[in-house]
């Protein structure tokens, strides 16, 4: 099946061929015929199968077909809401990519960034809105906006957007669109409750389903090093000096914990960055740019921040925590291996996370492959009866770790040296 089979306006398969694009990804295949006939759509599918454009091109065509050029000021059409500040630059990305050769014109408004420019942008008037719900609603609050023309509405990441907490902001907003629309949901996992928001959102839905293509399967490495919590630190310069490598993702649980890692690593002469919450957009977008730059070679990141990121090529995801959520192991490894590159995704699992490990390989129904040389003491990842939870220790009233191992000592005929070693061997 080639682009030109859907009957995409010329000027939307110039903007395809110019971005290389030979031939549709599966979702495209299945969703954009449905899309262009009108069809309320529920799309079961992750980041990196190419859904952005799956709902971009078909939206795109079907605005321009409607265009009036006399209308002034233009009045919002089309509004795609999405979890994440990143996630909303990138879809407004994509719908500047691939419209750059029509006359519609998109705003973007999320959080992060001047409620008083992104003001004047609206007034000024476009076609598409991008945005994540809250400063949506802030605008709504504001009177900023008018959302009673929008003919087309897409949810991207919604599973996300019910995790974040979105859901009532998200009614808030449908009760302010007109009920006479096309509507499309984009959701990396299809849940009841991503269910239960299709039957409140879309109607008649027609229902498309595609995985990543070899996604966990071929094109990606996975390996599960068990190691003490105290090691994994030095493991993880250690990965990255001897192996050379150059650009690596690192997922942490929280925002401190990626502010305390971002400075050990440089600590260890890797150049590091960190992107989360507490960071303001501006923060954010530069840590984005040096890592796609290669200005540093790690990005200690939280899942929230990376969600969405479009890295092309990343070569290396490490899991310095497991996720809590199992399903955010197949978001997470799913920065590396895209549009069928190889890529690696190291999980360094400690035993106090052993049930986490054991959650995510039930998800996916196979055992995630072991290192068994990882230079250290072998701990074991046997889960043990219950979820451990951080506890006060009654005596001092410190955190505890409830049946936590005592940490096990390296070796000393380990592959791991100094760090100090390290750093001097690479140059750093
Ligand atoms: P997405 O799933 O929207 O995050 O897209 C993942 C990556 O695939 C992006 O870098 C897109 O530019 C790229 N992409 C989207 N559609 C195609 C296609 N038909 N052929 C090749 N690459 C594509």
């Amino acid at each position: 099946m080639s682009f030109e089979q859907f009957g995409l306006s010329e000027a939307l398969l110039k903007a395809v061929i110019d971005q290389g694009y030979t031939k549709p990804t599966p979702v495209q295949q299945q969703s954009i015929p449905l899309i262009l006939a009108g069809k309320d759509v529920l799309a079961g599918a992750q980041t990196g199968t190419g859904k952005t454009a799956s709902f971009t091109l078909p939206l795109l065509h079907r605005l321009a077909e409607n265009f009036d050029i006399k209308q002034k000021p233009r009045i919002i059409r089309a509004l795609i809401l999405v979890p994440t500040r990143e996630l909303a630059l990138q879809v407004a990305e994509s719908v500047k990519v691939y419209g750059c050769h029509l006359p519609l014109r998109a705003e973007v408004v999320v959080g992060g960034a001047s409620i008083s420019q992104q003001t004047r942008n609206l007034r000024h008037g476009c076609d598409i809105v991008v945005a994540t719900p809250g400063r949506l609603i802030d605008h709504i609050n504001q009177r900023n906006i008018n959302l009673s023309q929008i003919e087309m509405l897409v949810l991207d990441e919604a599973d996300r957007m019910l995790d974040m907490g979105f859901l009532p902001d998200i009614r808030k907003i449908m009760a302010l669109i007109p009920k006479q629309r096309q509507s499309l949901l984009f959701s990396a996992t299809v849940s009841n409750a991503i269910r239960s928001l299709a039957v409140q959102l879309l109607n008649n839905p027609v229902e498309v389903a595609v995985s990543r293509p070899n996604a966990t399967a071929n094109n990606i490495t996975e390996q599960v090093y068990g190691i003490a919590r105290e090691y994994k630190r030095e493991l993880l310069s250690y990965m990255i000096g001897s192996n050379n490598w150059q650009q690596v993702l690192i997922f942490v649980r929280t925002r401190h914990g990626a502010d305390r890692l971002e400075q050990q690593l440089i600590a260890d002469g890797i150049r590091t960055t960190a992107l989360h919450g507490d960071k303001t957009q501006g923060a954010r977008n530069k840590a984005l740019e040096q890592f796609k730059n290669g200005k540093v070679i790690a990005l200690v990141a939280t899942d929230v921040a990376a969600r969405g990121l479009d890295i092309d090529d990343l070569p290396h995801v490490v899991n310095f925590d497991l996720p809590q959520v199992a399903e955010d192991y197949v978001h997470r490894i799913g920065r590396t291996g895209r549009a069928g590159a190889s890529g690696t995704a190291i999980s360094l699992v400690c035993p106090e996370e052993a049930y986490l490990l054991a959650q995510i390989e039930a998800l996916l129904k196979r055992q995630l492959p072991r290192v068994a040389d990882t230079g250290y003491e072998p701990v074991s990842l046997k889960v043990l009866d219950a979820p451990k939870k951080h506890v006060p220790n009654k005596t001092t009233g410190k955190k505890d770790y409830r049946h936590s191992k005592k940490p096990t000592a390296r070796t000393g005929t380990a592959k791991p040296g100094g760090n100090a070693g390290r750093r001097n061997s690479r140059g750093r």
